[in-house]
């Protein structure tokens, strides 16, 4: 037992991670009800808003996961949720899911339809079965009027062809975990869609591509994620038992575009913030972790 209850949370992070960025900073991409944070959510948040990661969007990839993640939403004013059936799972779909869908979709903490999309790069599901499941979702979004959350791997043409057919009839959507060349880029950058980057690009074996494409995203259209537990960034100064990616580490990754973008941390997380409150439709006052 511990008297002070911020004594620990910062125990399971090295002192050599610790990282406070010198602006608010939102992970639109958190994972947090996979089950490797079942055991220390409670220290994963107070992590996170030790180092000025003041919001969190959990990613909603099922049924299951979509309604933890908004019951959490609902016990913590920093969190938020997604919902939607991610292409791995894409075989599942039926009118039952589109109704608990549509269901989630109108709880006030739901931000966003997804994650859903297409990827070609394990096929789980069948293409036939992700392209079906995509575009119901689309629908989805067109009736709620809620941004995308989008995954895409190397179905980045495909994924160009729907989204063309379908952009006059939804808001806005965001290809979360970019990971495509310069052409696929531009075909989204022209088609007014956001991009979000993760820790991909701080993997010297596999994220050189996308360190010269960093400078060419408008500050307008991109948004910061860690997609944790999973893509541990490989910049880190320390080792980490067990190698879970959380949010806390988000600084790190950020400081690593900022650096191939030529800017200050603090500019590239100002503007990543301002672009993901806008996009989500967060409410304007922040989170402040000194406050509590
Ligand atoms: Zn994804």
């Amino acid at each position: 037992m511990t008297t002070n209850p911020t004594a620990t949370f910062d125990d399971a992070l090295p002192e050599a991670l610790r990282f406070h960025s010198p602006a608010p900073l939102v992970d639109i991409g958190a994972n947090l009800t996979h089950e490797s944070f079942a055991r220390d959510l409670e220290a994963v948040i107070q992590r996170a808003r030790a180092a000025n990661v003041t919001t969190m969007i959990l990613t909603g990839t099922d049924q299951a996961h979509a309604e933890q993640a908004v019951s959490l939403a609902h016990r913590y004013p920093d969190l938020y949720a997604t919902a939607g059936i991610h292409p791995h799972d894409a075989s599942q779909w039926n009118a039952g899911l589109e109704r608990a869908m549509r269901d989630l979709h109108q709880e006030p903490k739901v931000v966003a339809v997804g994650e859903c999309g297409l990827d070609f790069n394990r096929n789980f599901s069948s293409p036939a079965d992700q392209e079906r499941a995509f575009e119901a979702q689309l629908g989805l979004a067109v009736e709620s009027g809620l941004p995308l959350f989008i995954h895409e791997r190397d179905a980045g043409r495909r994924m160009l062809e729907i989204l063309r057919a379908w952009r006059d009839d939804i808001e806005q959507a965001v290809i979360h975990c970019f990971t495509g060349d310069r052409e696929t880029l531009y075909g989204y950058l022209d088609l007014d869609l956001h991009i979000g980057l993760t820790g991909w690009l701080c993997d010297e074996r596999r994220g050189h591509h996308l360190r010269e494409r960093v400078g060419e995203i408008p500050l307008s259209r991109l948004m910061v994620e860690t997609d944790c537990p999973y893509l541990l960034p490989r910049n880190l100064p320390a080792k980490l038992k067990g190698r879970r990616h959380e949010p806390a580490l988000l600084p790190w990754i950020v400081r690593e575009i900022a650096h191939w973008r030529g800017i200050t941390e603090t500019e590239l997380a100002t503007a990543t913030t301002a672009t993901a409150r806008a996009f989500f439709r967060l409410p304007a006052t922040v989170y402040l972790a000194e406050d509590s």
